[in-house]
């Protein structure tokens, strides 16, 4: 343990974020990084627990607590309080093939498990991640390494998203060949074209994707395996395959008037704004715009909030974000206690902003839509909304989210963003792979394994474990790697 009072003389400190007037005019990333000198001080208040529940990543209390992909937490805190960044760098790689997105997207489940919680605030965990990673692209410890031995298998690897990424990864370090198909025009999936710039600029994709291609895997874009690229051409050439499309299949709102314009699913939303900005700087104008519009989300989760943040970029002339759900509580509730995943109110960038240019909150809670109004041209013009209580459904003796009669009210909107979850993998391409799946529509394996049942096919990622994190997708994307170079070579060191 480097400083043993290290938790107790220094407070936790964030890197800053620009302020919400200011950073709504761009799609930027918005926080100042601490100087190194600050950052070690950070990684000093970490205790180095004997048991260090930010790096176990267990199911506590249905939902995972510390970091799915074990990352060595308190190795590399200690390392970078020591000045060791460069250690501090390979200690992170061992266990994490993208520090660069984690260290930007993750929602910090090691942070919510640190034991400094109990008394005070987590280690910024995650800030130091960030710390480390880029110090480690600028002093080039982040530069390629060219596998030196190749084993002649080849292995095709369907999606670039964070899942199929860090698969390539690890195959390819590994010796073996490995190719990435990707349908869109850019590699990155969900970080690409789902996540905004301001919260992963997209620079930071492609510099990885150029060490990747320095190291000898392929990237081929534009080509939609199950639609312009036939899956049996693959299966031929291939000697294994891995299907890591995500879970790409949204979940629709279906109430009256769905077929008004100007109903968009999010992800759709946010993917027109990235591609506009990448392409033109959004010069061009034919992204789904919010500007001057009253825009309605349903949805109260993460990808809700991106979709708040950007609209705001755009410019709308109000904001609400729909919640089915009740308010959370602001502290943990009693049955919810540390190290558990704290289920309590999180205000997230989007919401900030919207709290700063309309002065509220634009959360509704217990609420949802019951018609969406469209005028004589068939241009959506209002939502009629109904507000939720819960009760216990007598049949399955769950509590469900009901209607209360006479509470409907309309709301003007020119534009609705539905963020209402994914349900599973696109048929299309598991019919062309002929691979089963299961009730959600994930890729169906045994539990814990990603073998599906077609020979040499494997499944990783929100195609197989349904909608999930960035960092879970990684950890996805190692395991599958495992299992697939055990099924080529006999063993695996992976
Ligand atoms: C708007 C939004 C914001 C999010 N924000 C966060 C966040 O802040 N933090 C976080 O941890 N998680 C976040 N997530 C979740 C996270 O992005 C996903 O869990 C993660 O990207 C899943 O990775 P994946 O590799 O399994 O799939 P994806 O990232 O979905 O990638 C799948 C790729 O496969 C491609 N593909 C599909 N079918 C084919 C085919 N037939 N042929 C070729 N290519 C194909 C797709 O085009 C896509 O590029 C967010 C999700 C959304 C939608
Ligand atoms: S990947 Fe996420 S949970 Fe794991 S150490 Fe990094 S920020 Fe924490
Ligand atoms: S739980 Fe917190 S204090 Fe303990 S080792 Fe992990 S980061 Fe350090």
């Amino acid at each position: 343990m480097g400083k043993p009072t290290g938790f107790l003389e220094y407070e936790r400190k964030d890197a800053p974020a620009e302020s919400v007037k200011s950073r709504i005019k761009h799609f930027n990333e918005f926080h100042t990084p601490l100087s190194m000198e600050q950052q070690q001080l950070q990684g000093a208040r970490c205790m180095e627990c004997g048991v260090p529940f930010c790096q176990s990543g267990m199911m506590i209390g249905g939902s995972a607590s510390g970091c799915p992909l074990n990352n060595l937490v308190p190795e590399w805190n200690d390392l970078i309080y020591r000045n060791n960044w460069e250690q501090a760098y390979y200690r992170l790689h061992k266990t994490n093939n993208f520090p660069e997105f984690t260290s930007r997207v993750c929602p910090a489940l090691c942070e919510a498990a640190c034991t400094c919680n109990l008394n005070g605030k987590p280690v910024t965990c995650k800030a130091n991640e960030y710390g480390i990673i880029e110090n480690a692209y600028d002093c080039g410890y982040a530069k390629p390494k060219i596998p030196s031995v190749r084993t002649g298998k080849k292995i095709a690897v369907i999606g670039s998203g964070p899942s199929g990424l860090a698969a390539a990864d690890q195959l390819n370090q590994r010796g073996h060949e490995v190719t990435v198909f990707e349908r869109e025009d850019r590699v990155g999936g969900l970080l690409m074209y789902g996540i905004p710039n301001m919260k992963l600029e997209k620079q930071v994709i492609e510099r990885k994707i150029e060490v990747m291609k320095a190291e000898g895997v392929q990237f081929k874009t534009k080509k939609d395996i199950g639609k312009n690229v036939k899956a049996d051409k693959i299966l031929k050439e291939y000697d294994r395959v891995i299907l890591a499309c995500g879970a790409s299949n949204p979940r629709d709102i279906k109430a009256p008037g769905r077929e008004a314009n100007g109903i968009h699913f999010a992800v759709d939303f946010l993917k027109s704004t990235t591609r506009s900005l990448l392409d033109t700087g959004l010069e061009e104008g034919t992204y789904i715009s919010a500007k001057g519009k009253h825009v309605v989300v349903i949805g109260g989760g993460d990808t809700g909030n991106d979709c708040v943040g950007t609209s705001i970029r755009h410019g709308c002339a109000s904001i609400t974000q729909l919640e089915m759900m009740p308010k959370p509580p602001v502290t943990r509730a009693e049955n919810n206690p540390w190290p558990q995943w704290p289920r309590i109110l999180k205000t997230d960038y989007g919401q900030e902003e919207a709290i700063g240019v309309f002065g509220e909150d634009p959360r509704v809670y217990q609420t949802t839509v019951k018609e969406f109004l469209a005028d004589e041209a068939g241009n959506l013009r209002a939502v009629k909304l109904v507000k939720l209580e819960a009760k216990m459904d007598e049949a399955t003796h769950r509590m469900q989210m009901v209607e209360i009669e006479g509470s409907e009210y309309e709301i003007p909107a020119e534009l609705v963003l539905i963020a209402a979850g994914f349900l599973g993998s696109e048929s299309y391409v598991t019919e062309a792979f002929g691979v089963k799946v299961n009730a959600r529509t994930n890729v169906a394996t045994e539990a814990g394994r990603f073998a599906t049942n077609v020979p040499n096919v494997f499944t990783a990622g929100d195609m197989h474990r349904g909608q999930s994190l960035v960092v879970w997708a990684i950890r996805e994307g190692r395991d599958v790697a495992r299992e697939v170079d055990e099924s080529l070579m006999g063993y695996t060191n992976l």
